[in-house]
C-alpha cells in the first residue's frame, strides 16, 4: 500500500511529468514510457475496491437495522447455504400466554395458587421467555419469593429451592435428569403439544405436581421471511430446544420442512459442525443464552434485537428489530456488496490490462495514463456508492 501511495502522489507525479517533458532524445522516450507504465500499473482501484464496498455496505446495513460487527462478516454471509433458526423468541414472539394448568395429585399441592407460587418463585431469576410469563401469571394470584437456591439449565428449565422444597420447572429432559418418575404423565400433554403449545412440567421434591401449557404466537413476518430465505436458495432448518410435537406444529405453520427438536445448546453446535463438515457455510439465527454457543460456532451468527445480551454479544450480526426479514436483508446486502467488489475488481484489472501494454509501447502519454488511473479510482468509488441506493430484491 505504501508503494501505491508513492506512485499516485500528485506532487511526485507532477514533478515526474515536468522532468520527463523537459528531456529530449532516447532517454526522454524511455523515461516517458517508464513513467506511463508506472502510472498505468498503479493498483489504486484494486486496493480501493474491497474497502470502499464494505464501508458502504455496512453503512447501508446499519441504516436498515442490521449491524455487522465487521466487514469480514458481511463478506462471509454471501456464502451461506444453510440457515439454522431457533424457535422460541426467534420465529415466535417468545411472549407466550398461559392457556392451561393441570394439577396432578401431589401431597403438598392442593391448589393452582400453591403450584403457581412455587413455580413463579423458582422462575423469578430466569431470563427465559417461558419463565417471564410464568412469573407474570403467578404474580396475579400470589407473591413469588426469592428462592434460596437457584440453578438454570439452558434449553431445559430451572431448579430452585423455595420454602425448603425443591422445585423443578422445565421440560421432560430436565425431569428425567433429576430422576423424576415421568411414566404417568397425563395424556393432555400430548394434545397440547400437538396444538403447538409448550408444556412446562412442575415437579416438587422430585414428584410431578402439575403442567402449565403456554401458547406462543408466531411473529407475523416469520412466514414470509422464511419463504424469502428459501427463494434465495437457502436450506432453512429449525433448531429448537422445545419438544418435537410443538416444534413440528410451529415449523408447519411457517413452512419449514427440516426440524430438529429437543436440542441442548451443545446439540445446536453439533448440528452446525455437521453441516460445516459437508462444506456448507452456516448462518445461525437465535435470541437466547441457549443459542450463544451456536451463534459463536456458526460461520455467521445473527441475533435478533429482542434477544438476550449474551446472544447479541456472541453473534456477528445484531438485528435491531425482532423481525426475521432482517436476516433476508443482511444476505441480500452481502450478495450486493460482493457483486460490487467483483465488478470493481474486473474493471480495475481490465483498466490495467489495457493501459499497461499501451504505455509500454509508448502509445500512452504519462499525463493520459495518470488521468486514466484517477478516472479508474473514481469509478471504483462511484460503483461502491451505488450500493447505497441499489434495490435489493429476493
Ligand atoms: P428454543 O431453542 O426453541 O429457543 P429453549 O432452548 O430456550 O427453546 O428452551 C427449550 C425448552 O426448555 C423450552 O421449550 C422449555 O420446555 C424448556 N425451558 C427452558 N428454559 C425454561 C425455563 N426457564 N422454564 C421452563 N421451561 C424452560
Ligand atoms: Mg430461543
Amino acid at each position: 500500500m505504501r508503494g501505491v501511495r508513492t506512485c499516485c502522489h500528485p506532487a511526485l507525479f507532477r514533478h515526474l511529468c515536468l522532468l520527463v517533458c523537459c528531456l529530449e532524445g532516447p532517454l526522454s522516450v524511455s523515461l516517458q514510457n517508464t513513467s506511463a507504465v508506472l502510472l498505468a500499473a498503479c493498483p489504486c482501484p484494486l486496493g480501493l475496491a474491497t474497502p470502499a464496498a464494505l464501508v458502504v455496505g455496512t453503512g447501508r446495513a446499519a441504516r436498515q437495522g442490521v449491524f455487522f460487527k465487521g466487514g469480514v462478516q458481511l463478506e462471509q454471509l454471501h456464502k451461506t447455504k444453510v440457515v439454522l433458526i431457533d424457535k422460541t423468541g426467534t420465529i415466535t414472539h417468545g411472549r407466550p400466554m398461559i392457556t392451561d394448568i393441570l394439577l396432578t395429585s401431589h401431597p403438598s399441592i392442593q391448589s393452582q395458587r400453591q403450584l403457581l407460587h412455587l413455580a413463579g418463585s423458582a422462575e423469578l431469576s430466569s431470563g427465559h421467555p417461558l419463565a417471564r410469563v410464568i412469573v407474570e401469571y403467578a404474580s396475579q394470584y400470589t407473591r413469588p419469593v426469592d428462592p434460596t437456591e437457584f440453578l438454570s439449565f439452558p434449553g431445559q428449565g430451572v431448579r430452585a429451592t423455595v420454602a425448603g422444597q425443591q422445585v423443578l420447572v422445565g421440560n421432560l429432559r430436565l425431569l428425567k435428569e433429576h430422576d423424576v418418575n415421568v411414566s404417568g404423565l397425563p395424556s393432555c400433554k400430548d394434545e397440547w403439544e400437538k396444538g403447538g403449545k409448550t408444556v412446562a412440567l412442575v415437579a416438587i421434591n422430585r414428584r410431578i405436581a402439575g403442567l402449565i401449557a403456554v401458547a406462543d404466537t408466531i411473529k407475523p413476518s416469520s412466514r414470509s421471511a422464511i419463504r424469502h430465505l428459501q427463494a434465495l436458495g437457502m436450506r432453512v432448518v429449525m433448531v429448537s430446544g422445545d419438544n418435537v410435537k410443538t416444534s413440528n406444529a410451529v415449523a408447519r405453520e411457517v413452512g419449514i420442512g427440516d426440524v430438529l427438536a429437543e436440542l441442548t445448546p451443545e446439540d445446536k453446535v453439533r448440528v452446525i459442525r455437521h453441516f460445516q463438515r459437508q462444506r456448507y457455510s452456516v448462518a445461525m439465527v437465535g435470541d437466547g443464552i441457549n443459542d450463544a454457543p451456536a451463534l459463536a460456532a456458526a460461520d455467521v451468527g445473527l441475533a435478533v434485537g429482542t434477544g438476550t445480551d449474551v446472544a447479541l454479544e456472541a453473534a456477528d450480526v445484531a438485528l435491531i428489530g425482532a423481525d426475521l426479514e432482517g436476516v433476508v436483508q443482511a444476505i441480500l446486502l452481502s450478495r450486493a456488496t460482493m457483486r460490487c467488489i467483483v465488478q470493481s475488481f474486473s474493471w480495475a484489472l481490465l483498466y490495467n490490462g489495457i493501459t499497461i501494454p499501451f504505455a509500454a509501447i509508448g502509445w500512452l502519454n504519462p499525463l493520459l495514463a495518470g488521468a486514466a488511473m484517477a478516472f479508474s479510482s473514481v469509478t471504483v468509488v462511484l460503483n461502491a456508492l451505488r450500493l447505497k441506493r441499489s434495490k435489493l430484491r429476493v
